[in-house]
């Protein structure tokens, strides 16, 4: 099974993101997460391909251990950055040999210290080209690509951006999966500019839970994401106490799913930062149980 295969059974497909961690400690609790978020049976678990692609090796490793020790289908994220078509063909080849059938296909950001993406020598210059590179070379494997409600950082305007994503849409990507927001009316309008442009391949928002307020600042400052300004006066009143701003953050990604699941999407992506706690409390909310009670 891969992700063309999802979303078709009107059931909510749940997915989970996670990345490679950089410390030991950070090695266990990832295992922690993913043997406890497993347990609620997401479609696929995804692991990201670090900035300037850092984590090529570790990528595969976590994706097969995704696969081997939690039976669970893993979807392997992959940049253009830094590579030329014949070690992006590697790194494909490998995943393929390493069983891995889905593949989130991106561009990936600039490496630290440049200001803007340069492809490399022989390398490819957007998403569009590595989906079709995927589908020509690898035509079983399915692709996931990003989209953005909010709007690319580097796009022009909405339409461009928009125009750009038909792109990857049309070069074979078989669902999209949103960038983090908090304003569920940004996904809302996006996904009708997407019907409106002719992308009928699933839209899946993209949640991230809010656990700290420091970090979430930080986080959409790179990536563009807007905090509503509710949102944030909640946060500001409880400045000094981690344990509010946890649960002001669960209570709004809650909030968030339970309107996205009646506004009928066919599934919730979401950003777990390597901790199950927040997501596992959003998902028994939504009605998810776990096979183990253990892990609840
Ligand atoms: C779900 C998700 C997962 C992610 N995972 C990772 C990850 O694992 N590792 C990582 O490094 N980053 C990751 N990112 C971040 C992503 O790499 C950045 O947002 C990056 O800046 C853009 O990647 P893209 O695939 O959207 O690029 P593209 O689709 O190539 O778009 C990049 C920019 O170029 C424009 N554009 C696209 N095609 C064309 C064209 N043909 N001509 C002119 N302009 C064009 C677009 O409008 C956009 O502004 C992820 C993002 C999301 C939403």
């Amino acid at each position: 099974m891969t992700i063309r295969d999802l979303y078709q059974d009107g059931q909510l497909g749940l997915s989970i993101e996670v990345f490679p961690p950089k410390t030991l400690q950070g090695d266990s609790a990832l295992e922690a997460t993913i043997a406890c978020l497993s347990q609620y049976r997401p479609t696929f678990i995804s692991c990201t391909y670090g900035a300037g692609g850092s984590t090529r090796d570790r990528t595969l490793e976590i994706c097969r251990s995704i696969l081997n020790r939690h039976q669970i289908m893993p979807t392997a994220h992959f940049t253009c950055v830094g590579s030329t078509r014949e070690e992006l063909l590697d790194w494909l080849n490998r995943a393929y040999d390493a069983g891995i059938r889905n593949i989130m296909a991106l561009r990936g950001d600039p490496p630290q210290g440049q200001e803007s993406f340069q492809a490399v020598e022989g390398g490819l210059k957007f998403a569009n080209e590595l989906v079709s590179l995927i589908r020509e070379t690898k035509p079983d494997m399915g692709i996931g690509v990003a989209g953005y409600p909010e709007v690319h950082q580097e796009a022009p305007d909405a339409q461009t951006d928009l125009d750009n994503l038909k792109r990857k849409v049309d070069a074979g990507a078989d669902a999209v999966y949103t960038q983090l927001f908090f304003n569920n009316a940004c996904f809302l309008d996006f996904r009708d500019r997407c019907q409106q442009v002719g992308i009928s391949i699933p839209i899946i928002p993209g949640i991230m839970p809010i656990t700290e307020f420091a970090r979430i600042k930080r986080i959409t400052s790179m990536c563009g994401t807007t905090l509503p300004n509710n949102l944030v006066k909640k946060l500001e009143a409880v400045q000094d106490d981690k344990q509010a701003q946890y649960e002001i953050g669960v209570a709004h990604a809650i909030d968030q799913c339970t309107t996205l699941q009646a506004a009928g999407v066919p599934g919730i992506h979401f950003y777990a930062l390597n901790r199950s706690n927040a997501c596992e409390q959003i998902l028994q909310a939504i009605g998810f149980s776990p096979n183990n009670a253990d892990c609840a």
